[in-house]
């Protein structure tokens, strides 16, 4: 995928662009609001007490200086601008910000931490059925279905060249499999919720990890499929740097079953949640908000959507994820690496220390420009050169920010 395919901006997205403002970008449109009245008091001051008509226009002149306005929004544009180029893709400033100050990271599990290509590693039918069978049945109900589960299974079936069967009546239910009516037979595929009659059948599978499909026709248990999806391999390294970043809470939100769950969250020392349907996980976003936290949701999937716009900041998988994902979310990765997501919290903090600076540096600069020019020591030509070069300053400072790394 490359960048064109990004959603554009719509004409009404100039009010959205409004309201993405950073919160450092209104509290600098606070400060121009009360700039102008001090800057007139000072120079009626200097013209009352000095009668100094030229040190009360060099005020006017350094004093009109428009850096205050550029300190944040050149800082940002650096920063996101370097950030495409690398394959990160920033919706706005305001993100930066949140990020520099996020506490929460919440990870979808199935296409974000894993590759999300999942294999079938174990056919075990009951009784009567054979192998072949039960796979061909599982295919054929799985033909319609989005999910990578479902994409697995079909895989396994065409390497074994099995044919597919007539198929009616699909229907997908979020977090938990599908239905459908395959040659005439009522099947269902799905964990342990959708498909009740497995009882405690193939624990011993679930235990290593892995992730199982029950099948039953018309109400009876026909058997099951395991499959494993692989970690991506650079997920441990990058879940360490944003440890060391300073975010305490990491957690595994995911429908899949409990011991899946809990074998990935070990390995990563991460804390998890299983079996959500995907409307738990906005749940836990919003629960975490009310709590005071910043909250950043990675995911990929049309399931994730919902919870990725509600977080704080959402970051989506965009190279491996679904266009509604990338849309919804606030941060797109539009590599499949997933050492960009330490790299975006690293480089949302550089920017608002240089945001920061930016402020501070103007601000003093002001300050001692207007002492100058009120006490007589600076002439109005000197104080029109002056009045340029903390945008000199604030650009060069800024700058800093298209060179990283
Ligand atoms: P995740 O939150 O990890 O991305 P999903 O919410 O997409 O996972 O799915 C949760 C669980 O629902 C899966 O682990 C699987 O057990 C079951 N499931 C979902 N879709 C299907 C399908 N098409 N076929 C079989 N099982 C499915
Ligand atoms: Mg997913």
């Amino acid at each position: 995928r490359d960048l064109h395919s990004f959603p554009t901006r719509r004409s009404s997205d100039l009010e959205e662009a409004e309201a993405h403002r950073a919160e450092v970008q209104r509290f600098a449109d606070r400060f121009s609001g009360y700039y102008l009245p001090v800057i007139a008091g000072v120079a009626a001051l200097t013209f009352l007490i000095r009668h100094d008509p030229l040190a009360t226009t060099a005020v006017l002149v350094v004093a009109c200086s428009c850096s205050i306005a550029l300190a944040t929004p050149i800082a940002m544009l650096a920063s996101i601008g370097a950030s495409a180029r690398r394959g990160l893709l920033i919706k706005g400033g305001k993100y930066l910000e949140a990020l520099a100050r996020a506490d929460v990271l919440l990870i979808d599990k199935t296409g974000t931490l894993t590759l999300g290509r999942p294999e079938i590693t174990d056919i075990v039918p009951v009784s009567k059925l054979s192998r072949s069978e039960l796979l061909t049945l599982a295919a054929s109900a799985e033909r319609f279905s989005e999910h990578p589960l479902a994409e697995a299974v079909r895989v396994a079936a065409e390497q074994e060249d099995l044919p597919f069967q007539e198929v009616k009546d699909f229907e997908a239910v979020p977090g938990m499999g599908i239905r459908a009516n395959v040659n005439g037979s009522f099947l269902v595929v799905g964990n342990r919720r959708l498909v009740p009659e497995a009882g405690a059948f193939a624990a011993e599978l679930e235990e290593e990890g892995k992730t199982l499909l029950f099948v039953s026709r018309n109400g009876e248990l026909a058997g099951v499929l395991a499959a494993a999806d692989t970690l991506r391999p650079e997920v441990p390294a990058a879940l360490d740097q944003v440890r060391n970043l300073g975010i305490k809470r990491i957690e595994l939100l995911t429908g899949d079953n409990e011991r899946v769950a809990s074998a990935l969250a070990q390995r990563l020392g991460v804390e998890f949640r299983a079996n959500l349907l995907p409307g738990h996980k906005i749940g836990a976003v919003r629960a975490y908000q009310a709590e005071g936290h910043r909250v950043v949701m990675v995911g990929d999937g049309v399931n994730d959507a919902p919870a990725l716009a509600q977080a704080d900041i959402g970051i989506a998988m965009g190279a491996a994820g679904s266009d509604i994902a990338i849309e919804a979310a606030h941060v797109a990765l539009m590599r499949e690496d997933w050492l960009l997501v330490p790299e975006v919290f690293r480089i949302a903090r550089r920017t608002l220390g240089v945001v920061k600076m930016n402020l501070v540096f103007t601000a003093l600069y002001n300050v001692v420009g207007l002492a100058l020019a009120a006490l007589g020591f600076l002439p109005p030509i000197l104080a029109a050169a002056a009045q340029s070069l903390p945008d000199l300053g604030i650009l060069g400072n800024s700058a800093r920010l298209l060179r990283q790394r």
